[in-house]
């Protein structure tokens, strides 16, 4: 049996699940699964339905598009509509309803506005096109902030001048800590984000453990490897026990990649921002260093726009766990993947896609 095909056995599977049977929970456990990713394996494998009726899986604000704020959207299309300026975007970003249009809407009405798989890609365009002004939507966890900070690198080393990064990105420890430590949070365990712990390591997050008292497991995204996170977590609260467990040793080490927090360290620093649902926290945003302003897309001016959410969309109280996204009186009416309302159904990461996709009885 290949690596991945155990990951994804059935027989494996059930041994797992054994294992959750055996802790006898005595009372209801909420594991809130911090990352989108998580959301979109747990639905996709219908792993909700395997669980106890006492773990319940509750999605957290681990999905980055969703997350990014109306006011970020509303900004960059702003900067469309400036003369000379192409900007570079992810391609869910595009979908993201501001509050007079999408990106997507911009580009059909003529802003010129590639769609990249990367930053890299965005500063090749630029290299390649001297006369415009490439501006890339840099949104994202540690995983993808440290790509940007490495293509920053590349350009600043290579001084070229007409690349520009529009900064959303966001890491997980600060926002975590505001999340967990509001009296509205009700989670008894997290499952920690596979992939952003591969560039911190799992040392960030001891905080919740050792003050917050929560247990968490650092997660793949493999069936077996949620499972086994949520059996860890559920034998650690029966016995009374809080720490950080790391259920993904094949990706992940306690102090994470030391290459990739180097350049980030070299051209970033932290800062406050603003996220969807949980408002604006301290050190929780990735800016430019100052010294490297000219690639900053901070420094170009733009008429301020009043930003709003839609009426009647939840995406912040799904993001805070508050809500199952079937809550939201939107959900499969107004809101469909082809015709999104609100962030959350935006992206395959994003919770009311996930559940939207995969998940067509829409029950519990
Ligand atoms: S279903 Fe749509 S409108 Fe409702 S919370 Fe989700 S994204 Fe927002």
């Amino acid at each position: 049996m290949t690596p991945l095909a155990k990951l994804r056995s059935p027989v494996v599977i059930e041994q797992v699940m054994a294992r959750i049977h055996a802790i006898g929970l005595t009372s209801p456990l909420r594991i809130m699964e911090v990352c989108g990713g998580h959301t979109a394996a747990i639905y996709r494998f219908g792993l909700h339905h395997l669980l106890h009726q006492n773990i319940k899986l509750l999605s957290g604000p681990g999905c980055p598009v969703c997350v990014t704020p109306v006011s970020y959207v509303d900004h960059a299309i702003a900067l469309s509509e400036k003369e000379g300026i192409v900007l570079a975007s992810f391609g869910d970003l595009l979908r993201v309803p501001g509050t007079r249009g999408s990106l997507s809407d911009a580009r059909a009405s003529g802003a010129h506005i590639l769609i990249c798989y990367s930053s890299a890609t965005a500063l090749d365009y630029a290299i390649q096109h001297p006369d415009c002004t490439v501006i890339f939507l840099g949104i994202g966890f540690e995983t993808t902030a440290c790509t940007i900070a490495a293509t920053l690198c590349r350009a600043i080393d290579t001084n070229v001048k007409n690349f520009r990064v529009m900064s959303a990105m966001k890491t997980m420890p600060a926002a975590l800590n505001a999340l967990l430590s509001s009296p509205e949070t009700s989670v008894d365990g997290l499952i920690l984000p596979g992939h952003v712990s591969t560039i911190t390591g799992t040392a960030p997050f001891d905080f919740i453990a050792t003050q917050l008292n929560i247990p968490c497991a650092v997660s793949g995204f493999e069936p077996v490897d949620i499972l086994n996170s949520v059996a860890d977590i559920a034998e650690q609260k029966c016995d009374g026990r809080a720490e950080v467990r790391n259920c993904y040793r094949r990706a992940v080490e306690t102090n994470g990649n030391s290459c990739a927090q180097q350049a980030m360290r070299r051209v970033l620093e932290p800062c406050a921002a603003t996220w969807r649902g949980l408002g604006r926290i301290p050190d929780s945003g990735l800016k430019i260093q100052e010294q490297y302003s000219e690639w900053d897309a901070a420094e170009i001016q733009v008429a301020a726009v009043e930003s709003m959410e839609h009426h009647g969309c939840r995406c912040g109280d799904v993001l805070r766990g508050s809500i199952h996204p079937k809550e939201c009186r939107l959900f499969g009416k107004g809101c469909t993947p082809d015709h999104p309302v609100g962030a959350c159904m935006v992206s395959s990461e994003g919770a009311c896609a996930a559940v939207f996709n995969f998940h067509t009885d829409y029950a519990d």
